[in-house]
C-alpha cells in the first residue's frame, strides 16, 4: 500500500515539475519576443530622386513602415478612419502598388512581379521599377509619403543600428519638422471631430511631435510599437492556452492511469483474499 502511495506521489511530482518548466518556457518566450528589434532597417538606401518623379522611393518606404508600426495599430484600435486628405493615409503613397509587386525570394534575390525578372538586391529592383515601370505610377495626385518624413522621424529610423557620429541638432530644421508634425495632427485628427479624434490628436502629438526638440535626449515613439505589442500579446495568449491544454490532458491521463492501477490492485487484493479464504476452509 505504501509503495502504491509513493507511486502516486511520484506522478504528481512529475506533473508539478512539468508545470514549472511550462511556465518558465512561457516567460522566456515573452522575453525573447520583447528583445526583437523594433525595425530591421534597410541595408541599401537610395535617397536620390529619379527621373520625373520628385519623390524618394526609399524614404516613402520608410515612412510607410513607421506609419504601419507606430500609428495605424493605435488608430485601428479606436476604429478611426483616416481621411483621404490626411497625408499620413497609406493610400497616399504613390509607390504602394509597386511595393506589393516586389517579391523577396531570398535576401539576395528579388523579383519584379510585373515582368518576372530577378535582381540581386532590392536596390537593383527599385532601379528597374523606375526605369521600366514608371508609367504604372499614378502621378495625378500629390501622393508622396516621403514628404512627411521630417515629421515622423524617417532619418532616426533609417539610422538605427548604424554606427556614426552624433549629428549636431539643427534648431531651424527641428522647428520646421515640429510645425509639420503638429499640422499633420490637426489635419488627420481634427479635435472638433469628436472625442476619438481628440484622443488620437493627443496621442499623435506625444508619439511623434514631442521629440522634435534640441533639449535633452528626446525619446522617439514613447507609446511604443503597436505591431510588436499586438504580436507579443497574441503569442503569449496562444502559448498560455497551449500550455493549459497540455497540462489538462496530462492531468486527465495521469488520473486515469492512477485509477486503472488502483482498480487492478484492488482486484488483485480481492482475488488474493478469496483464495486465502478458500484455502482456510479446506483446512
Ligand atoms: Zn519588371
Amino acid at each position: 500500500m505504501a509503495a502504491f502511495v509513493n507511486h502516486g506521489k511520484r506522478r504528481w511530482m512529475t506533473l508539478l515539475l512539468l508545470v514549472v518548466i511550462a511556465v518558465q518556457t512561457t516567460l522566456c518566450g515573452s522575453a525573447v519576443l520583447d528583445r526583437r528589434p523594433v525595425y530591421d532597417g534597410r541595408k541599401i538606401e537610395r535617397e536620390a530622386e529619379e527621373g520625373k518623379v520628385h519623390c524618394s522611393r526609399s524614404r516613402s518606404r520608410t515612412a510607410h513602415k513607421i506609419i504601419d508600426e507606430y500609428l495605424l495599430p493605435f488608430v485601428q484600435q479606436k476604429s478611426y478612419n483616416l481621411s483621404s486628405a490626411c497625408r499620413l493615409n497609406p493610400e497616399n503613397d504613390m509607390f504602394k502598388d509597386q511595393e506589393l509587386k516586389k517579391d523577396m525570394i531570398r535576401v539576395s534575390q528579388w523579383r519584379c512581379d510585373y515582368c518576372k525578372k530577378t535582381f540581386r538586391s532590392e536596390d537593383y529592383l527599385d532601379n528597374h521599377m523606375d526605369n521600366r515601370h514608371l508609367d504604372l505610377l499614378d502621378l495625378s495626385a500629390n501622393r508622396c509619403l516621403a514628404d512627411v518624413c521630417g515629421a515622423i522621424h524617417c532619418d532616426h529610423v533609417a539610422s538605427q543600428g548604424k554606427a556614426g557620429a552624433k549629428k549636431r541638432c539643427n534648431r531651424a530644421a527641428v522647428i520646421k519638422n515640429k510645425h509639420l508634425c503638429e499640422s499633420l495632427a490637426s489635419s488627420c485628427f481634427p479635435p472638433e471631430d469628436g472625442a476619438v479624434a481628440l484622443q488620437l490628436n493627443e496621442f499623435f502629438l506625444r508619439q511623434f511631435c514631442d521629440s522634435h526638440t534640441c533639449d535633452g535626449t528626446p525619446k522617439h515613439f514613447p507609446r511604443g510599437s503597436g505591431v510588436r505589442k499586438n504580436k507579443s500579446l497574441f503569442m503569449a495568449v496562444c502559448l498560455f492556452t497551449i500550455i493549459l491544454l497540455l497540462i489538462f490532458y496530462l492531468a486527465v491521463y495521469l488520473y486515469k492511469k492512477d485509477m486503472n492501477i488502483s482498480a487492478a490492485r484492488l482486484k488483485h487484493l480481492r482475488q488474493h483474499s478469496i483464495l486465502k479464504a478458500q484455502k482456510s476452509k479446506k483446512y
